[in-house]
């Protein structure tokens, strides 16, 4: 199915609190030939989110028949009962406008769309330049209890053992530099042309 669309895909991935859906939006403002893939849920949304703009809220029976109809490219369960799914429909919806679409997703589903679909993609992994760093990332955030930091570092560690999958994979140590070259990267991939089906 995918392959007969024939659109592109920019993945941008890394471990919580490396920086890149700051990177993604830094991208999505900077590029009209991008469409963000609102992905599918099953957490509850934050404030201020809109359903259908930064995720689809689903339940958990939502979810699971979603699963069961092959509406998701890819999902997994990223924490604990909170699963996360790219939705087949946004990347019809973003290839019929003739747009590249933007997936902001896990390291694990990154892996398994990086995988899966061969050619007009290309992925990009986004690290912290050390784990220690990336503790004082999270704390200074805000948003994580010391059990919840402990977690995404434990994540973060075995998620270090799938940057050899990914095309480029880029310390963000200072943000502007980072959006430099990711959007260097970017801008190549857009004027790329389409490679077809065999
Ligand atoms: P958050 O709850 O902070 O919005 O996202 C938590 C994590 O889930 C982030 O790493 C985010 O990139 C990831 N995520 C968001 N959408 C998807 C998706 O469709 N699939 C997968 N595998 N991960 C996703």
């Amino acid at each position: 199915m995918i392959d007969k669309l024939n659109g592109k895909i920019i993945i941008i991935t890394g471990p919580s609190g490396s920086g890149k859906t700051t990177i993604a939006k830094n991208l999505l403002e900077r590029f009209k030939e991008l469409s963000f893939s609102v992905s599918a849920t099953t957490r509850a949304p934050r404030e201020g989110e809109i359903n259908g703009v930064n995720y689809f809220f689903l339940d958990q029976a939502q979810f699971q028949k979603a699963i069961q109809k092959h509406e998701l490219l890819e999902y997994q369960e990223v924490y604990t009962g909170q699963f996360y799914g790219t939705l087949v429909s946004e990347l019809k919806r973003i290839w019929t406008e003739n747009k590249i679409a933007l997936f902001d997703i896990d390291v694990k589903g990154a892996y398994v769309v990086k995988t899966s679909v061969e050619k007009n993609i290309v992925s990009i992994y986004v690290k912290a330049p050390s784990l220690d760093i990336l503790k004082q990332r999270l704390v200074l955030r805000g948003t994580e209890t010391p059990g919840s930091i402990k977690k995404r570092l434990d994540k973060a560690t075995e998620e270090l053992e799938y940057t050899k999958h990914f095309d480029y994979v880029i310390s963000n140590d200072k943000l502007e530099f980072t959006e430099k070259i990711i959007g260097d990267i970017v801008e190549d991939f857009i004027l790329e042309p389409l490679k077809k089906s065999k």
